[in-house]
């Protein structure tokens, strides 16, 4: 029989009761009830999220494969709501979701400090948008997120000048080299967008071999903290970028067939992630830090 105080727990259960994890619960509170509040201020519809689809997100990394068999269908769960997001636009035209992601990140992910297995991001869209009307909605709403968490909490976060600098990757790229995300992130001491990033088939290419893209990375060594951009929304595109990413395409029939019929909009959006977020305000080491059930790239034994 199983002794049960025996049973050793990743974190120990001990940690629940760890005075800095109820204070990021707290900022994390915050931030998503001033998110709402403001995406709902703003016209957008909240929409609830998908949790397993015959689709998602390709990713521009790979993973652990997350599908479940049912029937004659097999599900995956969920990486990003993106190619929902672009077809839910045919039922709104300014959307959020609270979006629960999984993925089965590798071992080499671990000492990132900043990737779990499964995550929350907030997910949005705007149909007709333009990437600099997404860069400054994001902005306001950070803006709101610092008040609050700086009126609620006695954390030392400063109000930030906006609109943040604008750096390309190609200039990062020659001043820090191919990885020049971490010397970037320690270099600034505020969060900065990144443009035009070569990735998953669905963000735009404006001129060729540059895409309508950008990243936030937050100050002091926090790294990415949101991505988004521009999309494509055409058939023949969408078909071309697919086949140039090298990807099955008979997976994403149901997708493409969409695009085809002309239900994809011009759009643009972005996803960023809670834990992300509440890890750079609470100035925590690890994204574990601030998460209550934390799961870990690399670690296999859990309870919780
Ligand atoms: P992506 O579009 O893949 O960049 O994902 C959108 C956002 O989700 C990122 O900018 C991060 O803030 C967050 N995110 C992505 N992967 C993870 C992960 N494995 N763990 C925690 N947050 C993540
Ligand atoms: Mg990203």
């Amino acid at each position: 029989m199983v002794e049960l105080q025996q049973i050793e727990m990743i974190g120990g259960v001990e940690r629940l009761q760890d005075k800095r994890l109820a204070d990021a619960l707290q900022v994390q509170s915050i931030v998503l009830r001033e998110t709402t509040r403001f995406f709902h201020g703003q016209g957008f519809t909240q929409l609830l999220p998908v949790m397993i689809s015959p689709i998602t997100d390709p990713l521009c990394h790979s993973v652990v494969d997350a599908s479940i068999r049912y029937g004659e269908t097999t599900f995956t769960l969920t990486k990003s709501m993106i190619l929902h997001k672009q077809l839910a636009l045919m039922a709104a035209e300014k959307i959020f979701i609270i979006s629960p992601n999984v993925r089965l990140e590798h071992e080499e992910k671990a000492s990132t400090g900043r990737h779990l297995l499964e995550f929350t991001q907030v997910d949005f869209e705007w149909k007709g948008a333009k990437a600099p009307d997404i860069m400054r909605l994001f902005e306001n709403l950070y803006q709101e997120v610092i008040l609050a968490v700086q009126k609620e909490t006695n954390k030392p976060i400063t109000a930030l000048p906006v609109p943040f600098k604008t750096y390309t990757t190609e200039e990062l790229m020659k001043h820090y080299g191919v990885d020049w995300e971490p010397a970037f992130s320690r270099s600034i001491s505020e969060p900065a967008w990144v443009l035009d990033h070569e990735r998953e088939f669905y963000d735009k290419e404006g001129e060729p071999g540059h895409y309508l893209n950008y990243d936030l990375i937050y100050p002091g060594g926090f790294g990415e903290g949101l991505s988004g951009g521009e999309r494509e929304h055409e058939h023949t595109r969408i078909l071309m970028r697919m086949e140039r990413n090298k990807m099955d395409l008979r997976a994403y029939a149901s997708y493409i067939d969409a695009a085809r019929k002309g239900f994809l909009y011009p759009s643009a959006g972005a996803g960023f992630g809670v834990e992300r977020m509440v890890r750079y305000l609470c100035g925590r080491a690890r994204i574990e830090d601030v998460s209550l059930f934390p799961k870990v790239p690399g670690q296999s034994a859990y309870h919780f």
